[in-house]
């Protein structure tokens, strides 16, 4: 066997997917390590704290910011003892997620390319990314959906590090990309139209709004504020099933 590049991996589980145009889908997660952003302020990695005016703290972030080099052999070898290849085989999605998983493409193809030789059909992934980096063709070739969730400046993060125009003109021709934004509250989406909607002339059709919480209660809570917007702006809600279910607990 030719020895592929390593994919750092911060965990892998079998659930359903959660959030966006394809929740309540069975998926098997693949979580990569690394982000180019830290969602909560630039300091939130070293303290725990929300800094920078952020409103939201990524909610993964102890879990991407572990991760250990995995060969892509390996990799399907430990999905195949656990069965897993028998779920994708029957129509179970594969979510490649973060982090952002963007920042090893290269690695995804070579893992995608072994996956779907011995699978012998087309696989259907799902790319989770911050709209921050511009997929090559090598890998667009790969995925049936981009999930792409653009951060605005409740985040935390400053505009030169979470906008990228490019990127961002790409996800919107791209008929496999829906943009899901994270939001709380009415100023925040007049947030998303000053910094994507507006300039980039993106159709609302294209958009799912996500309410910003990290607990099963906060979720509760800030759904309906959320909803009676979308109500409002004609926009899909999405869910986060991880949540109602499982709360804080990630990996299941
Ligand atoms: S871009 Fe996503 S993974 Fe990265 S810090 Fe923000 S929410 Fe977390």
């Amino acid at each position: 066997m030719s020895v592929l590049p390593p994919l750092k991996v911060s965990e892998c589980f079998y659930s359903i997917q959660g959030e966006g145009p394809s929740a309540g889908v069975p998926a098997i997660f693949l979580r990569l390590s690394g982000c180019n952003l830290t969602c909560g302020g630039l300091n939130t990695c070293k303290t725990g704290e929300l800094d920078n005016g952020a409103t939201w703290r990524c909610d993964t972030i102890e879990v991407w910011l572990k991760g250990e080099n995995v060969s892509p052999h390996n990799l399907i070898l430990d999905w195949e003892n656990k069965g897993w290849l028998h779920n994708i085989k029957n129509g179970a999605h594969i979510v490649v997620t973060g982090g952002e998983p963007l920042l090893q493409e290269d690695a995804l193809v070579a893992f995608f390319q072994t996956l779907e030789v011995l699978i012998k059909k087309k696989l259907y992934i799902e790319c989770e990314t911050n709209g921050t980096i511009r997929p090559a063709s090598d890998f667009d070739y790969f995925i049936s959906q981009y999930n792409v969730s653009p951060k605005l400046k409740n985040s935390g993060m400053p505009k030169d590090k979470r906008i990228n125009g490019h990127a961002i003109q790409f996800f919107k021709r791209s008929e496999k990309a829906t943009f899901k934004f994270v939001i709380r509250a009415r100023d925040e989406y007049d947030q998303l139209l000053g910094d994507y909607i507006t300039p980039f002339n993106i159709n609302k059709s294209k958009i799912m709004i996500m309410p910003a919480a990290s607990s099963r209660q906060a979720f509760v809570l800030n759904s309906l504020p959320i909803l009676e917007l979308c109500k409002q702006e004609n926009i899909r809600f999405s869910p986060r099933y991880q949540l109602l279910f499982w709360d804080k607990t990630t990996g299941v």
